[in-house]
């Protein structure tokens, strides 16, 4: 926001642009002359894209791990349970009756791959816009994975390890942080579009400008049947330029 900027008296807000829907309004309201620290300017809104990590980039950390580990209870996600703070407790409660720990889960994690595609994918959003990974994993699995996505902004959440290496707990960056930061990021007047496959996506695909479904499980398309569904990166290139030429800022007028 502009330090002690004054806004004239036609500028717009979001209430204005629902409750009028006309495009003068949305017109003024993307693209609007600011009279303040810097003197008259005009502001625009840039957009910005939103990714899920796991399912939508990588793999699904747990699933994988539980293959190896051979511990069908460890492939729960997400995709199948909505309460995190349950799945998760769950999680560190089997770890915990295996005796596995963190080296073990990092041992997989490290001969994981990024999903086919996705680099090609990542590389071509990333020239568009500017792009933020929101996931719920961990750095301290995570950090392997955005070596081989060239480095990616990453927000998500702490594991709390004993020295044994055993996962004590976790920790949360931020309550339903995938949401929020969207929410964030539009008031910093931002335009969002964005894409994830799971229970845990939906409040940051309703938040943004526009929200896909990236290859999500026949459960989470069917409780969310208002989102577009992008079955491949080719289909979810064509949903994110749509959504960017429809959210395009236009000339004020
Ligand atoms: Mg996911």
């Amino acid at each position: 926001m502009v330090c002690g900027r004054r806004v004239h008296e036609g500028e717009t807000g979001r209430g204005e642009i629902a409750a009028s829907g006309s495009q003068a309004l949305l017109r003024r309201a993307r693209t609007r002359r600011i009279r303040g620290f810097f003197g008259s300017v005009t502001e625009t809104q840039v957009q910005i894209a939103c990714l899920d990590l796991e399912g939508v980039l990588v793999p699904e950390i747990w699933i994988e791990f539980s293959k190896r580990a051979g511990i069908p209870d460890l492939a729960r996600t997400t995709r199948d349970e909505p309460d995190y703070d349950k799945l998760m407790r769950g999680r560190l409660d089997i770890l915990a009756a295996h005796g596995l720990g963190l080296p073990d889960i990092q041992a997989v994690i490290a001969g994981m791959e990024p999903l086919p595609g996705a680099v090609a994918f990542l590389d071509w959003l990333r020239a568009r816009h500017p792009v933020v990974i929101l996931s719920d994993t961990f750095y301290e699995f995570a950090t392997p994975l955005m070596k081989k996505l060239g480095y990616p902004t990453l927000f998500c959440h702490r594991l709390e390890v004993a020295p044994d290496g055993k996962l004590t707990n976790y920790e949360i960056r931020l309550p339903d942080h995938k949401r929020r930061t969207v929410a964030a990021l539009r008031l910093l007047n931002f335009r969002t579009i964005a894409a994830g496959d799971s229970y845990n996506d939906a409040g940051m695909l309703a938040e943004a400008d526009a929200g896909i479904l990236f290859r999500p499980p026949v459960n989470v398309m069917r409780d969310f049947p208002q989102f577009p569904v992008a079955p491949g990166y080719d289909e979810l290139k064509a949903l994110c330029a749509e959504a960017a030429a429809r959210l395009a800022p236009l000339t004020a007028q």
